[in-house]
């Protein structure tokens, strides 16, 4: 259930608990004021007629004095007036022997009775004799205008706890939704985008409560949240940049090992055209020869300077295939000088991705081949789509991996080569950038037959 309705419920009910109590407690007040009423009539009745009614009795005899009550319960329109004979030791009809005894003794007895489905009061007030006869003044008045009172008294409590409630639920409900159900709201709406990964848009209430601090607490939090957020990204992109450079340790070596034949070539030429053993057209021809070289080793060197490069990631339609291509050139000395044949296959796949860091993760995974691979084996690249995922997979014939290091593999710093050969890092480096683009790679490799690398990425429709 809501809060403002629950709200609401828990005033209703106090609402109505309140009524009902003071309507019981006015019930009783207004009834025990009306018994009193009576009851003071009668008493005072009831002293009259016994002082008249003895008189009469002594005076006129006992025929007069019954005609005197009679008389009274003609006059009296509310009330009923009749006399009673006391026999000793005998109990009333309409009272107990106790009552009986106390009235004989020259008490009032009070009572109330229940006949033909009304409430009556009766007052027994004695008439003691002179003769030595006891009677008894029985005046009876009806109830019926207590029950009056009392059905007319909860009629008007349940009309106004109805009318109270509707108002209240009215308005509670209104300020409810206004001041909790409304803000509540808003702060699960904040709470779900904070879930979700997204701190911005801080919430603002209109209101000084404890809702508006927990808003306050809320937007502080993203505050603290962003910044550690940015802390990490940080971090994390100088982790990769590291990673990145030790990669570019590796392939130097082989790159230098390139530049040897080309820089030779042409230190050859310019050393012809130099000592003038080149002239006219051999002359150009030898220069052609050095522009051509040149142009390779800038290419070369290039190449590696571009992976090198910090650049902040931005994603872009990307080809694969093409990428495949372009790494397999920037790792080509490195397996060349291994003696690892490297072999690209397999058709375009584009996907949404940041080139630099997808030639991160495909350098790696060529790299760690390469490095398991024996001298005169076999890299291949392939790339593809299956069902609509572009992949990415690097398969070798090497070394492999042992069952208990593969579930270990893309931990950071988990490393099984040599001090100064790796670092530990590539493979979580590369495991972090597939997942920021909404991949994952698969591993299957046994020991002695090879590894099977594949990058999986939401793939793109061809265009
Ligand atoms: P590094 O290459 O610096 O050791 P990586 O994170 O790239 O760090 O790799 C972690 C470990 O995974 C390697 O040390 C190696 O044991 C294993 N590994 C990765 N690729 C291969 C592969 N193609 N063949 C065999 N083992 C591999």
């Amino acid at each position: 259930m809501k809060l403002a309705r629950k709200l609401t419920l828990a005033i209703l009910a106090v609402i109505v608990a309140v009524f009902a109590l003071n309507a019981a407690e006015r019930i009783q007040r207004d009834r025990r004021a009306l018994r009193d009423d009576i009851l003071r009539d009668h008493r005072s009745l009831s002293r009259a007629l016994q002082v008249v009614v003895r008189e009469s009795f002594r005076e006129d005899g006992e025929q007069r004095a019954l005609s005197l009550v009679e008389a009274a319960n003609q006059r009296e329109s509310l009330m009923q007036i009749r006399w009673l004979w006391v026999t000793p030791g005998k109990t009333l009809e309409q009272l107990n022997a106790s009552q009986t005894a106390h009235l004989t003794r020259g008490g009032d007895v009070n009572l109330v009775s229940q006949k033909l489905g009304m409430r009556w009061l009766h007052t027994y007030a004695p008439v003691l004799l002179d003769d030595g006869r006891i009677g008894a003044l029985e005046l009876s008045e009806s109830l019926a205008s207590e029950d009056e009172i009392l059905r007319s008294t909860v009629l008007r409590t349940a009309l106004s706890t109805v009318l109270i409630a509707a108002i209240a639920s009215v308005v509670t409900a209104g300020v409810g939704v206004w001041f909790v159900g409304r803000p509540v709201a808003a702060l699960t709406e904040k709470a779900r985008r904070v879930g979700a990964g997204d701190l911005s848009g801080p919430i603002v209430l209109q209101q000084r409560d404890e809702l508006a601090d927990l808003a306050r607490e809320m937007n502080a939090m993203c505050e603290r949240l962003e910044g550690e957020m940015r802390a990490r990204q940080q971090a994390l992109a100088q982790l990769r940049h590291a990673e990145r450079l030790n990669t570019v340790g590796r392939l130097a070596a082989g790159v230098a090992h390139e530049l040897g034949t080309p820089l030779q070539v042409v230190g050859l030429e310019a050393k012809r055209i130099a000592v003038g053993r080149a002239g006219g057209a051999h002359a150009v021809e030898s220069a052609q020869i050095v522009v051509a070289q040149v142009d390779r080793m800038s290419s070369i060197i290039r190449q590696l300077l571009d992976f090198a490069r910090k650049r902040t990631p931005y994603p872009a339609r990307l080809d694969l295939a093409e990428l495949a291509e372009r790494t397999a050139q920037l790792v080509a000395a490195l397996a060349a000088r291994a003696e690892v044949r490297l072999e690209i296959s397999g058709a375009p796949a584009h996907v949404n991705a940041d080139t630099g860091q997808l030639q991160q993760v495909l350098t790696n995974l060529i790299v760690n081949a390469v490095q398991a691979s024996t001298q005169g084996g076999l890299v291949q690249v392939e790339t593809g789509v299956h069902e609509g995922g572009a992949f990415l997979r690097v398969i070798d014939h090497g070394v492999g991996i042992a069952a208990e290091a593969l579930p270990r593999i893309f931990e950071p710093f988990f490393t099984t080569k040599d001090v100064g050969q790796g670092t530990g890092l590539g493979l979580a480096v590369a495991h972090g950038i597939v997942e920021e683009h909404g991949g994952r790679i698969e591993v299957q490799s046994e020991l002695g037959t090879g590894a099977r690398f594949t990058v999986w990425l939401p793939g793109l429709e061809v265009v």
